[in-house]
């Protein structure tokens, strides 16, 4: 979310002040109180099973070599398991027949949270005019972006003993699995010469 600079009640020009723990842009303007808590917002995510395979679509605003899980924002009044149903159904046609969680995973560079859920799908796809392509990859050929709803996607093969491998999204080549960057030596080894 963008910050305001004015206050979306009265229009007055927010004061930065300390609230809760945090500097907060807030209104003081008697009798208003608008506070811009500035809190992560929900966006589901669907790892999404079609035909024994997974479905990843690619945004028509986006480059020709990148795809990703369908995700969309919760409305109001929804859960999120009838959310991402929905999503599905306005981005691919397809039909949810399982909802389940798969994990909740931080965002933080769009000040995001991301729930996200394995749907078992079926039906005919039809692309939604937000999507320009789409594809079903074996789970077996995965190969994941390493951020955001690609740690669900890891966390999604790695529960069903599928390999999991990371790729920069950049270059295209493989990476080390960025969640274990580094082993941490066990409380009481110690390093020894051996001759
Ligand atoms: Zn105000």
């Amino acid at each position: 979310m963008s910050s305001f600079q004015y206050c979306p009640h009265c229009g007055h020009a927010l004061t930065a002040l300390p609230l809760s723990g945090r500097e907060r842009m807030a209104c003081v303007q008697d009798g208003c109180g608008f506070v811009q808590w500035d809190n992560p917002l929900p966006v589901l995510a669907a790892v999404v099973e079609y035909d024994g395979r997974l479905l990843l679509a690619r945004n028509a605003a986006w480059p020709a070599h990148m795809f990703a899980l369908v995700t969309g924002f919760l409305e109001r009044g929804e859960t999120p398991e009838d959310g991402v149903a929905r999503e599905l159904k306005e981005e691919t046609n397809l039909d949810a027949e399982t909802v389940s969680l798969i994990g909740v995973y931080e965002f933080m560079r769009k000040n995001e949270l991301i729930i996200a859920y394995h749907v078992r799908a079926s039906g005919t796809i039809v692309l939604s005019e937000e999507l320009a392509d789409y594809k079903l990859v074996a789970p077996e050929k995965m190969r994941i972006w390493s951020a955001g709803t690609g740690f669900a996607v890891a966390d999604w093969l790695e529960a069903r003993g599928y390999p999991v491998r990371f790729f920069d999204r950049q270059t295209g080549q493989d990476i080390p699995d960025p969640r274990r960057p580094w082993q941490p030596l066990p409380a009481d080894a110690t390093l020894q010469y051996r001759p």
